[in-house]
């Protein structure tokens, strides 16, 4: 099997994969995908529309019509409206889970994400890149923390940004999304023994970079 210069970080939600896997591309000179992100658009652009995920016939026509554009690998657009904050919203971020089970929502997504792989030097993160996506990836990463440990970094990064929080709530809500998230049929985040594991419970953000760039580094070799 021809590998893939890539590398593949998965993990739960609030496991800060977003921010340290943009620095790993950063430094590696890679391109860089949030495929969060990608079901967080999907999601924005259904509750827009006023489509449940029962929906499934209109759900199909919209995705048909969903034009999704990364600038700079960072700001995103759904049929050229600017949603990089709109994603990151409450209803967003309840509702993701039950758009990102649907079969159909993940082909499209996935198709998408894996012409950008084969393209190579891609860091990418998500639920499903190393085991399903990308299993031809050079390098593939499970970036876990315990749930209390993610909340409490959601907690600091709501506070920072002037909102409200409640601490359990945010700790139902992560473990919420975790099981949705790993019991779903089709592409559920799951550990697999040929993933790198790393806990960054108790790692500095810098630990965790370094951890992973070493690990990136060492798995990609004269790639990199
Ligand atoms: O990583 P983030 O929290 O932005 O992801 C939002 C949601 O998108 C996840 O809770 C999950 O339901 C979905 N997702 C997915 N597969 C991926 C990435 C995200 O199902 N590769």
């Amino acid at each position: 099997m021809r590998l893939l210069t890539v590398v593949a970080i998965d993990g739960p939600a609030g496991a800060g994969k977003s921010t340290v896997a943009r620095r790993v591309a950063k430094e590696l000179g890679f391109r860089f995908l949030d495929t969060g992100a990608m079901y967080r658009a999907a999601t924005w652009a259904a509750l827009a529309a006023g489509l449940s995920p029962l929906e499934s016939e209109a759900l199909s026509t919209l995705l048909v019509d969903l034009r999704l554009t990364f600038e700079d690998d960072e700001r995103l657009r759904v049929n050229g409206i600017d949603v990089t904050e709109a994603i990151r919203n409450r209803e967003v971020t309840s509702q993701v889970s039950a758009y990102a089970a649907l079969p159909s929502v993940r082909t499209r997504m996935s198709r998408a994400q894996r012409e950008l792989g084969e393209a190579g030097r891609l860091v990418c993160e998500g639920r499903d890149m190393g085991t399903y996506v990308f299993p031809d990836a050079m390098v593939r990463i499970y970036l876990d923390a315990s749930p209390e440990v993610r909340a409490e970094r959601r907690a600091k990064e709501l506070k920072d940004k002037g909102e409200s929080v409640n601490l359990d709530d945010l700790l139902e809500e992560i473990k919420a999304r975790d099981a949705a998230d790993s019991s779903r049929a089709v592409a559920p985040l799951k550990r697999v023994p040929e993933q790198h594991y790393v806990d960054s419970s108790n790692m500095s953000q810098e630990e965790v970079i370094k951890a992973l760039l070493d690990v990136a580094r060492s798995g990609l070799g004269s790639a990199a």
